[in-house]
């Protein structure tokens, strides 16, 4: 199947590197202009936005604190000037602080959720307007693995996960007869920035837990965003779906 998204806009949070450049770039492959949101990481927005236009794509760069709603509506306006609306949302910055939680401090707890959850939903209902008046629209939230199995020093992480999740099926509920589907992906271990300290200390995970026996990549998350964001998919909603190569 051929999917072409080449009347689409999309636009990507946290795709400065990781798991939302990947998919950056695998939905600018499928022909949609992209927006490249990132909060501080600029230069990396920009090799986002070089690398997709060296596949003959469009992509451009636009700061914004994804947990901050004024920051968000000036992103979801300067994309309306720039390119007319936004059909594809994803959610997918996000960031840990792991710690245990009787040396959480409050800031972590907060910072977690702010980005995480709040984040989510200053983007979704600022974009979903416009999905609301064209009746087509995408939300592709990227939650986690951990938000159904937990994970010492994650209470604040798998929390946030754990809502997006929640706050997924519910928006679904709201969104279907719109013709807006709603969905999130849930990946396992995969090897980005986020992951780098923790690599090391996974192999017996990696060897005991994962069927396919490997870290993923943001490639292998990618696919299924590009085909939760097609026309192909318009009849799931409201699902969480793991990418995690089988965890057990
Ligand atoms: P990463 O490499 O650390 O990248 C995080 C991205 O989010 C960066 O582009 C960062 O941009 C952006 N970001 C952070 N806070 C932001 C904010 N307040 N506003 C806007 N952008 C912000 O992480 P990743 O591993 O790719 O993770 C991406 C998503 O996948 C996250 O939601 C994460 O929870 C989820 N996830 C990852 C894994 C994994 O194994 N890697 C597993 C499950 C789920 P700046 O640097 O510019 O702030």
């Amino acid at each position: 199947m051929r999917i072409d998204l080449s009347r689409r806009v999309a636009l990507v949070t946290g795709a400065s590197r990781g798991l939302g450049r990947g998919i950056a770039l695998a939905l600018a492959r499928a022909g949609a202009p992209v927006v490249v949101n990132y909060r501080e990481d600029e230069v990396g927005a920009k090799e986002t936005v070089a690398a997709v236009e060296a596949g003959g794509g469009t992509a451009w760069p636009c700061r914004a604190d994804v947990g901050v709603g004024h920051e968000v509506e000036a992103m979801i306006a300067a994309t309306h000037e720039r390119f007319g609306r936004v059909d594809i949302l994803v959610n997918n910055a996000g960031i840990a602080r792991d710690r245990l939680l009787l040396e959480m401090e409050e800031r972590e707890w907060n910072e977690v959720l702010r980005t995480n959850l709040e984040g989510v939903y200053h983007c979704s209902r600022l974009a979903a307007r416009g999905m609301l008046e064209r009746r087509w629209g995408r939300l592709i939230n990227v939650s986690s693995v951990n938000a159904w199995r937990g994970s010492k020093g994650q209470t604040n992480y798998a929390a946030s996960k754990g809502a997006v999740n929640a706050f997924t099926r519910s928006l679904a509920a709201e969104l279907a007869p719109k013709g807006i589907t709603v969905n999130a992906i849930a990946p396992g271990l995969i090897r980005t920035d986020m992951t780098e300290s923790l690599l090391p200390l996974a192999e017996r995970t990696i060897r005991e837990r994962i069927a396919v026996r490997r870290v993923g990549t943001p490639e292998d998350v990618a696919p299924l965003a590009v085909f939760l964001a097609s026309d192909a998919a318009g009849y799931i909603t409201g699902q969480i779906i793991a990418v995690d190569g089988g965890m057990f």
